[in-house]
C-alpha cells in the first residue's frame, strides 16, 4: 500500500493537439483518482512520436506512483504507444497469441476478417499484464517501471471509461488505503456567486474551506461539496453537509443532482399537475427549447409562442397594441401581456412571458443592453421582474431563459404553503 500516492496523466494523440479534438479523457481519469485521494501531479498531451511520449513518460514515472497513458493503441502505423513504452523501459515486445485470436474472432462476429494489421493490438510488453477490453479491440495493458504502476488505456473514450471503471478502479480500491473522497453538489439558482458565498461562511468553518466548493456560471452555480473516509463514516457526513447548506441557502437550492434547472423545474410541475407555456421575444424560444430538453416534457409543457416582432406580440400573444405604444416592447407591462397571453391564449396553468434587449445593438441610455423584463402568470396572479443582465447576446439570452424558469419554480414553491 502506498501513501498518499501521486499520479500522472498522458493524452496521446496528434490530432489532441490540434484545434478539432480536445482531450477529454483525462477529465474521467482525474474523477477516479479524486475519488481515491490520488493526487494528479501533472498531465500531458503527446503527438502520435516514438520520442514525445517516452520522453514525457521517463519524467512521469520518475515523479508519480500512477502514471495513466491514453490513446495509441489502435492497429495503425500512427498509434506507438506500446513501442513508446518499451523503448522507454528498455523492454521487449512480443506478440501475444490468445489476443491475436480474439481480435480474429470479434472481426468474425461482425461478419469480417481480420486485416493483418489489427496484430498490432496483440504486441504485448515484457512484463505486462493485459487488461481485458471488452468494448473494443485494443486490450489495455499494466506494467511496472520505475517503481510505477503504468497503465496503457484506449483513447477512445467509451472504451476508456469502461476500463477505468472495471479495472483501474479496483486496482486503486486495493492500493490505496479505502479512504474514499466522495463528493456531492447541489444546484443553486437565483443568487448572486458573492451573495452565496456570504450565506455558506458558516458551512466553510464547520466543514472545512477544502471541502467546500462553489463554481459558478452566470446564473447558475454548483456548490461542491466532499467527504472521505470509509462508507460508514462518510455518508452520514455527507448527508449532514447538504441539510446545513440548504438550511444556509435556503430556497436557492434547486437541486441535490448535477442536473439543470429545466430538471427541476419540470419535476415541480409534474408534482403540482401544472401544465406552462411561454410568449418569448428575446429569447426566442429558448425557455421552450429548455422545458422540452426534459425527458417526459409533454407531461407539463404544451407548447410556446415566439413573439418577436410587435405585429406578432399583439396577433399571437395579444398585447394590445395601445399597450406597446405606451410602455413600449420592453417593459414590465409587455412581459406582463406576454405571461397573460401564453396562459390564457394557449390554455395552460401558467404562462412565462420574457421580453428584452440582448444586444449588441438596440439599447439606449433608458434600456441598455442587458435590459429584460420576465414574468409568469398562475392561477394565484402574476409577477415580474425587470433584469440587467451583464455579458454578451448569447450570455443575455441564457440568463434570461434561467432567470424565467427560476421564477416559475419560486411561484411553483409559494404553491406548496
Ligand atoms: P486512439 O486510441 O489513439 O486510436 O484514439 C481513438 C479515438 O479516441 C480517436 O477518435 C481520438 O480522437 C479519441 N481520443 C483519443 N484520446 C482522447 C482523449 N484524451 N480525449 C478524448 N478523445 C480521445
Ligand atoms: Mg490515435
Amino acid at each position: 500500500m502506498i501513501p498518499a500516492m501521486k499520479a500522472a496523466f498522458l493524452a496521446v494523440g496528434s490530432e489532441l493537439l490540434g484545434v478539432d479534438r480536445l482531450d477529454t479523457n483525462s477529465l474521467a481519469a482525474t474523477a477516479l483518482l479524486e475519488r481515491y485521494g490520488v493526487e494528479l501531479k501533472y498531465k500531458a498531451v503527446a503527438g502520435d512520436s516514438v520520442a514525445d511520449i517516452e520522453r514525457e513518460l521517463l519524467g512521469m514515472v520518475s515523479c508519480c506512483d500512477v502514471v495513466l497513458v491514453s490513446g495509441g493503441l489502435g492497429p495503425t502505423a500512427d498509434d506507438v504507444t506500446r513501442e513508446a513504452v518499451a523503448a522507454a523501459f528498455d523492454r521487449e515486445t512480443r506478440e501475444d497469441a490468445a489476443v491475436v485470436a480474439n481480435i480474429r474472432e470479434m472481426f468474425h462476429r461482425m461478419g469480417w476478417v481480420m486485416p493483418e494489421v489489427n496484430r498490432r493490438q496483440a504486441m504485448v510488453i515484457e512484463g505486462a499484464q493485459l487488461i481485458p477490453n471488452p468494448q473494443g479491440t485494443a486490450p489495455g495493458q499494466l506494467l511496472r517501471a520505475d517503481g510505477a504502476a503504468v497503465f496503457l488505456l484506449p483513447g477512445v473514450p467509451r472504451e476508456l471509461k469502461a476500463m477505468l471503471r472495471e479495472f483501474v478502479e479496483p486496482w486503486l480500491q486495493s492500493n490505496t488505503c479505502g479512504q474514499v473522497r466522495e463528493t456531492q453538489v447541489l444546484k443553486v439558482a437565483g443568487v448572486p456567486e458573492s451573495e452565496l458565498e456570504e450565506r455558506i461562511t458558516a458551512a466553510y468553518e464547520e466543514f472545512g474551506r477544502e471541502n467546500v466548493t462553489v463554481l459558478a456560471k452566470p446564473g447558475d452555480i454548483t456548490l461542491r461539496f466532499t467527504a472521505t473516509g470509509e462508507a460508514d463514516t462518510r455518508q452520514p457526513r455527507l448527508a449532514a453537509m447538504a441539510r446545513r447548506l440548504r438550511e444556509l441557502v435556503g430556497e436557492a437550492v434547486y437541486s441535490d443532482r448535477d442536473e439543470a434547472l429545466e430538471a427541476a423545474v419540470g419535476r415541480e410541475l409534474i408534482e403540482h399537475g401544472a401544465s406552462v407555456a411561454t410568449a418569448e421575444s428575446c429569447t426566442g424560444g429558448l425557455v421552450a427549447e429548455r422545458l422540452t430538453r426534459v425527458a417526459g416534457s409533454s407531461a407539463f409543457f404544451e407548447g410556446a409562442l415566439v413573439v418577436y416582432s410587435n405585429r406578432l406580440k399583439t396577433a399571437l400573444a395579444g398585447v394590445p397594441e395601445a399597450l406597446l405604444v405606451a410602455h413600449g416592447a420592453v417593459s414590465e407591462e409587455t412581459a406582463e401581456a406576454l405571461a397573460r397571453g401564453a396562459r390564457e391564449g394557449l390554455g395552460t396553468d401558467y404562462g412565462i412571458g420574457v421580453t428584452g434587449i440582448a444586444g449588441p445593438g438596440g439599447g439606449s441610455e433608458e434600456k441598455p443592453v442587458g435590459t429584460v423584463h420576465i414574468a409568469v402568470a398562475g392561477p394565484r396572479g402574476g409577477k415580474s421582474r425587470k433584469f440587467r443582465f451583464p455579458g454578451d447576446r448569447e450570455l443575455v439570452r441564457w440568463q434570461s431563459s434561467q432567470a424565467a424558469l427560476e421564477m416559475l419554480r419560486r411561484q411553483l414553491l409559494q404553491g406548496h404553503e
